[in-house]
């Protein structure tokens, strides 16, 4: 945990092309602190050339017999050593991100070492992985054995920048793949950081390449490149539905981190202090712009009024501001584009009808003034089919729902185009088990929220997404899998036999 803000070291602003550090050939653009509107740092944007150039550096760097033929224990020690670079630079990278996104310096420190964390976890996956020897069903021995794609392009949206590097860098590398990465137009500046770490740890040229610009121009070539062989995207179901319709077209393996509108349920047997702190952690912590941001709160009619007068009572009293305060829980959100649109949402659910039972407004004051800040917001009184139930806000906003009956429950909550998270809150085990199985959702979270581990794979069904990440299985979702049959007959094969 960061208690207050390091001094940050130069911001690297060039892009990360071929194993070289320069500057984008696109326009030049400002990176903005969401908390006082300041420019952190101004970099130019990669054209369509920079990508190319990139894909060609990283289609050579993979091939070359140096990565190729490295073996897994060396390619391992590669990683550890990214893995220690980022942690002896946490507090650097948390003011660096606090000051791109907005966040706290605890939440920016925590990603900080959630990615060094990865990179560790997927080096002991790789050092232990094993090829199969599978059972043959005749005189040959078969066997099952992984091999790098190639080139994988990595696309990740804003929220959590140097952790969903991570997740997508330290497995295609541990496969054998180069990366290029397109990090969000609005936080860059970490990604950058993570290309000078993982280029000091001693990664060979041109396998990582960290390109700096718009998703409609770098992203567009990423996915179409036919020497890009796998694409791993994050980011929401729009821009994810377009990124694996052009991925289909060349058969590429794509994983999609998609949007969420997830169901967080209390039951009437709940501790409500405990489910009070988890359906706010999960919806207003990283101030709302989480995929897996719980923000549709369906209570249990028994305990409604006496649920929602402690969670707004609570919710009133969380403190907003700066994320380099180190007593804020809500910072600014990432952009001031950004949370106007979250205000446009609550607008529209206000107009549908809804009661506003906290928030609505971005705070008052000379603290707030400059910054993209949004008061934590609780609706209700609006159906699961109306809108504010059923978009995705990426804000800190709930809307919430009474309910009576458990088979309407589980209707209403499985009734959205999402499914990529749950909460539950009951002290009855057999009863979580019921509703854990019935939700369609990629992750349950049962008397907790959003809670994460390296070894439990993580994704989405329905509109958030398909594939997962984490786990065992990560390394070899960056792989193709190939057979090997090995004859151990003496004699000719049967059916050639002739009178000759
Ligand atoms: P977004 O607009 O879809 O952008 C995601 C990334 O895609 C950005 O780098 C963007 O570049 C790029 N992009 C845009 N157009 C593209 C194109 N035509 N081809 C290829 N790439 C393109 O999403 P966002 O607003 O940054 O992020 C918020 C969304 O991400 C939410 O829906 C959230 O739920 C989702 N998310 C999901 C997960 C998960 O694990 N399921 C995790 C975090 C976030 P630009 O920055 O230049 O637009």
């Amino acid at each position: 945990m960061i208690a207050s803000a390091a001094p940050m070291a130069t911001i690297e602003t060039r892009a990360f092309i071929a194993g070289t550090f320069r500057h984008g050939a696109g326009a030049a653009v400002d990176s903005i602190n969401p908390a006082d509107g300041s420019v952190v740092a101004t970099l130019h944007h990669c054209t369509a050339e920079d990508a190319q150039e990139a894909i060609a550096a990283g289609k050579a760097a993979a091939e070359a017999p140096a990565w190729r033929d490295m073996l897994p224990h060396n390619r391992a020690r590669i990683l550890h050593h990214i893995a220690d670079g980022i942690e002896a630079q946490i507090a650097e990278i948390a003011a660096l991100q606090t000051a791109d996104t907005g966040k706290t310096l605890a939440e920016t420190g925590a990603l900080a070492q959630s990615a060094s964390g990865t990179f560790r976890y997927v080096a002991a996956a790789l050092e232990t992985m094993d090829e199969a020897l599978t059972t043959p069903r005749g005189p040959y021995l078969t066997m099952s054995i992984h091999e790098p794609i190639g080139v994988v392009a990595a696309i990740n949206p804003w929220n959590s920048p140097i952790a969903s590097d991570a997740q997508k860098i330290a497995p295609a590398l541990a496969g054998g793949n180069a990366v290029v990465l397109k990090p969000a137009e609005w936080t860059p500046l970490v990604s950058l950081k993570l290309a000078q770490i993982c280029a000091d740890a001693g990664l060979p040229a041109g396998l990582l390449s960290v390109l700096p610009g718009r998703g409609s121009v770098i992203g567009d070539v990423l996915v179409r490149h036919p020497d890009v062989g796998r694409i791993a995207f994050t980011g929401g179901t729009v821009t994810g539905r377009r990124v694996a319709a052009a991925a289909a077209v060349k058969f590429m393996p794509a994983s999609l981190e998609l949007g969420g509108k997830s169901p967080t349920i209390v039951f009437e047997d709940a501790d409500i202090e405990q489910a009070v702190a988890g359906v706010m952690y999960g919806v207003f912590s990283s101030t709302g712009q989480s995929c897996i941001a719980g923000s549709r709160l369906f209570v249990a009619r028994a305990i409604y009024d006496r649920f929602m007068a402690r969670l707004v009572e609570c919710t009133q009293a969380l403190r907003v501001g700066p994320g380099t305060d180190a007593a804020t829980q809500v910072a600014p959100m990432v952009h001031h584009s950004h949370r106007d649109s979250v205000a446009a949402h609550v607008a529209g659910a206000l107009a549908d009808g809804a009661t506003l039972l906290c928030g609505g407004r971005a705070p008052e004051g000379p603290l707030y003034d400059k910054g993209a800040y949004y008061l934590p917001t609780i609706l209700e009184g609006l159906p699961n089919s109306a809108t504010i139930c059923q978009e995705e806000v990426f804000g800190p906003v709930l809307v919430a729902l009474p309910f009576e009956d458990e088979a309407d429950l589980i209707a209403q909550a499985n009734d959205s185009v999402f499914g990529l998270a749950c909460g539950l809150w009951t002290a009855d085990y057999r009863r979580a088990w019921r509703f854990a199985r019935a939700i369609k959702a990629g992750t349950v979270w049962i008397n907790t929220y959003k809670q994460f581990s390296s070894s439990t794979p993580f994704g989405g069904v329905k509109d958030s997404g398909m594939g997962r990440e984490k786990g065992r299985d990560w390394i070899r979702s960056y792989m193709h899998q190939k057979a090997l049959y090995w004859g151990m007959d003496e004699a000719p094969l049967a059916w050639a036999k002739t009178q000759a």
